[in-house]
């Protein structure tokens, strides 16, 4: 059971309070994505009216220090001047036409001068239209059924990707969701993340059914966990053996990590890769891309069927161009990994100083604390580590920070982002607080699992 949120609607959130009423009337659970609903920690969501650097504020006027970031877009900060700029270009111009525009092509150079691996790519509009796609392109491309996926990866509402996907339960072949067939299930095996001999049984046994392995090449979707070297080279070697694509699964780690993203930072070279969230810079654009010779069968130049009303609409494209030309220009990533260093030392001297068992796993700019009821941190390294988390407790964490005015992610299984715009400053805020909050948290029982 979660802890009763203190109540956090009577003054400082009284707008919000009435937000969510009036949402909920004609909204299914009042949101429009069910992560935004607060549901891992209890309680209700808070409303936002603004966004400037890496600044919140609530529709109450309540100022918080953001660490999700839109879930990883706002690599940049929000309203970063020169994705603005931009915007404003683009739309005295018009909206939306239809028909090919010079702004798609110039962002597909700058999208392959960026990711080592891919050599051409097809804009979409979602993270999930894009595994989708590279789903069916892998499949009309080796001509097999058979997808493999990582329990806690989550790789959108993808039917038959939904099956042990981000936070809920791993179980083998089951879909998380009613509305997705068996028989769509029954294509999709699930492994547990980074065991390579479960890998390698499966592909002595099903090598020649395997159309691809799809992974996070560093996961955001369980809470943060951190890929192993031999993981990441037995996906690469034994699909390259039989004959079966590997997929990097980018959207969050793509322009994150390092501009080439997690396959640049850790040296793998997928077959197909699928970007979003940054590639976006704020609106609505994702894109799968890879070797020459697979893309080239998507329609029209072959036969794997991909479309979309609005895919590369003009807004999107132009706001995706500026937010990687200023990565390009501006590379961000050694002052984020600086900061992201900086918190994870204070989160840990923090929960060190309370008494309290976490884990804390980071790379680069992504981080999460996974809270745990041992009395030694146990390393998190796949859905059955990550499962066995005291998600109470990470509840009472996220109300402290917030009442601290510190936004971080919602739930136990969802990393936590750190933008361009923060500061040294910010961070050792951030930890002041984390020190009290945790110290209040220690005070209260950690519950059993
Ligand atoms: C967010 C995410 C997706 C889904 O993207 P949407 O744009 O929300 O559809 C897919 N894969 C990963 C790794 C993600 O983090």
């Amino acid at each position: 059971m979660k802890p009763t949120p203190p109540d956090r609607t009577a003054d400082r959130r009284r707008s919000s309070h009435a937000a969510f009423a009036r949402a909920r009337a004609v909204i299914p659970g009042g949101v429009n994505s069910p992560a935004r609903a607060f549901g891992g920690v209890g309680g209700e969501p808070i409303f936002f009216a603004s966004a400037q650097g890496q600044h919140l504020t609530d529709v109450d006027g309540n100022l918080y220090l953001d660490y999700i970031g839109s879930w990883g877009p706002m690599i940049l900060g929000h309203r970063h001047p020169r994705v603005v700029a931009a915007i404003g270009k683009s739309l005295a111009t018009g909206t939306s036409y239809g028909a090919p525009t010079e702004g798609e092509s110039k962002l597909a150079e700058l999208i392959i001068a960026c990711v080592p691996s891919i050599e051409k790519v097809r804009l979409v509009s979602s993270g999930t239209e894009a595994a989708m796609s590279a789903v069916r392109l892998a499949r009309g491309f080796t001509g097999r059924d058979v997808i493999v996926k990582f329990a806690g990866n989550y790789h959108g509402h993808v039917d038959s990707l939904l099956v042990a996907a981000g936070s809920s339960a791993a179980t083998l072949g089951v879909p998380n969701s009613p509305g997705i067939t068996a028989g769509t299930a029954r294509d999709t095996v699930v492994l547990e993340y980074n065991e390579p001999e479960e890998l390698e049984a499966l592909f002595r046994a099903r090598g020649g059914e395997i159309a691809a392995v799809l992974l996070e090449p560093v996961v955001g979707n369980m809470g943060l966990v951190v890929p192993s070297a031999e993981f990441l080279t037995a996906a690469r070697d034994l699909t390259r053996r039989h004959g079966a694509l590997l997929v990097c699964d980018e959207v969050m780690t793509g322009f994150r990590l390092a501009l080439g993203g997690a396959q640049q930072l850790l040296g793998i070279e997928p077959d197909l890769t699928t970007l979003g969230k940054i590639v976006g810079g704020g609106l609505p654009l994702a894109a799968y891309g890879g070797r020459a010779d697979v893309m080239d069968h998507v329609l029209p130049a072959g036969k794997v069927f991909q479309a979309g009303t609005l895919s590369g609409n003009p807004l999107a494209v132009a706001a995706g161009t500026a937010t990687l030309e200023q990565l390009r220009d501006h590379p961000p990533y050694a002052h984020l990994e600086r900061l992201g260093g900086r918190l994870e030392a204070g989160f840990r001297d923090a929960a060190a100083a309370a008494g309290i068992t976490a884990w804390i796993a980071r790379v680069g700019s992504m981080m999460t604390i996974f809270f745990q009821r041992g009395t030694s941190p146990v390393p998190v390294t796949g859905w059955r580590t990550a499962a066995a988390s005291d998600t109470d407790r990470y509840a009472a964490f996220f109300w402290g920070m917030i009442d601290r005015g510190v936004y971080l992610p919602c739930s136990q299984y969802e990393a936590l982002f750190i933008s361009a715009c923060h500061t040294e400053a910010d961070i050792d805020r951030t930890t002041a607080a984390a020190a009290a909050c945790l110290a209040d948290v220690a005070k209260q029982p950690s519950t059993a699992p």
